[in-house]
């Protein structure tokens, strides 16, 4: 079965084409700036050449149509026709109560639609990517696989807000959390890197990227995570504040005389390391100007491994005890120095890191001590392939 994985952004459209008999990734891509001056598809077949285009994209249809093109190109190509592909896999961030990977309907895209006010950034382009590929290729199975999917088995008492159940009901406030394709991947890795049964096991999953959520993983299931109602709660993140006072919103709404729209805007794009440090959200110039004598580009870097490991420690005590502690996403994957800071002076829970072993980016490995009670490892994400293979299962189930 081959499956197309499409991942649609605002102005982009991310791609993977895979054939899941071996899980091979067949070709990949990126459709940037739709709607903008300088758009461009950059297609890339495995072991080929990239080839890159410049031309007008002015929506998501004209996207994918490039896409499909781009697929099926006589040079660059990497099917022969249309038919090949059997199955399209969709990112789709906010899915609500929807409790796992769905074919798209009418009805579907209809629950997705209302979920637009609690995802107004993702759920919008979502809702494009999956009309466009209708549009273009009729008859071919479309997949929706939520972020918010995995958090679903969350108990009541891990996704309830103190606030009056009337308005909860009402406007379906609760816990959803996100990043749950990633979560729910490393997971089932990080159990087969570690050795321990996933049925039987308890997980504590950092994914540290630009956001950053992590999760408390029982038995292969999550049971607490750190975003909420929206992918601002939990982590200090690069531009997110994270958890703070809520006193602290309507404070500075009055002092500073921000409508709603300017108080989310802080915090979700002016906060976090970068709104701490001044400097930058990413991490690789903090390290930098750290190095360099910049006290608030340390401080935001500190800052953040405090939550980090606050976070930890409080799972660790909603799963009586953690197994596996796994790293994973552009911080988590990549830096060696968080890594060893975050599990730094955590011996009361059985974590001990190898610091030599440690020193690796990007690669699927056990970093603990070989005395370490809890194993350490890090897994690299691989969201598209969690997608192709949550499409296919799917895809079986109907045909
Ligand atoms: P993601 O959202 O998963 O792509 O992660 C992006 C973030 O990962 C960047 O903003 C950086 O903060 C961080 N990152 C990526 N590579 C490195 C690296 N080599 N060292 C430190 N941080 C990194």
């Amino acid at each position: 079965m081959k499956v197309l994985v499409v991942n649609s952004g605002s102005s982009s459209i991310k791609y993977q084409m895979f054939d899941m008999t071996n899980e091979e990734v067949l070709a990949k891509g990126l459709v940037e700036r739709i709607g903008l001056d300088g758009a461009l598809i950059a297609h890339q077949p495995a072991g080929q050449d990239k080839y890159v285009l410049e031309t007008a994209i002015p929506n998501h249809e004209i996207g994918i149509k490039l896409v499909v093109e781009a697929l099926l190109d006589k040079d660059h190509g990497v099917i022969n026709g249309m038919e090949e592909i059997n199955a399209v896999g969709h990112r789709a961030v906010h899915g609500g109560v929807i409790a796992e990977s769905v074919l798209i309907t009418d009805t579907i895209k209809e629950e997705f639609k209302k979920l637009f006010n609690l995802a107004p950034l993702h759920n919008p382009p979502g809702l494009m990517g999956m009309n466009a590929c209708e549009k273009l290729m009729p008859g071919i199975p479309q997949v929706a696989v939520f972020d918010t999917a995995f958090h679903q088995t969350m108990p009541p008492s891990a996704y309830t807000y103190a606030l009056p159940k009337e308005l909860c009901k009402k406007h379906k406030i609760r816990r959803y959390g996100f990043h749950g394709t990633s979560h729910k991947f490393v997971a089932q890795r990080a159990a087969k890197v570690a050795g321990v049964e996933l049925d039987n096991s308890k997980i504590i999953t950092c994914h540290l990227g630009n956001g950053a959520s992590i999760t408390a993983v029982k038995d292969g299931k999550s049971v607490d995570t750190s975003m909420g109602l929206t992918p601002l709660e939990g982590l200090v993140m690069g531009t997110r504040c994270g958890i703070i006072d809520p006193a602290i919103v309507p404070f500075l709404m009055d002092m500073e005389n921000l409508t709603t729209d300017q108080v989310s805007t802080l915090m979700n794009k002016k906060s976090g390391v970068l709104g701490i440090s001044g400097v930058s959200s990413d991490f690789r110039d903090l390290e930098a100007a750290s190095a360099e004598g910049n006290r608030d580009a340390q401080l935001a870097i500190d800052v953040y491994v405090h939550y980090v490991k606050k976070l930890i420690g409080s799972y660790a005590a909603v799963l009586n005890g953690v197994d596996v502690l796994v790293f994973t996403a552009g911080l988590g994957e990549n830096s060696w120095d968080i890594r060893e800071k975050v599990c730094e002076n955590m011996d009361y829970l059985g974590v001990k890191i190898d610091k030599e072993a440690n020193k690796i980016r990007g690669q699927e490995k056990v970093v603990s001590a070989s005395d370490s009670k809890v194993k350490v490892v890090v897994i690299p994400t691989n969201e598209e392939l969690m997608i192709a293979r949550d499409t296919k299962e799917v895809v079986e189930a109907i045909s």
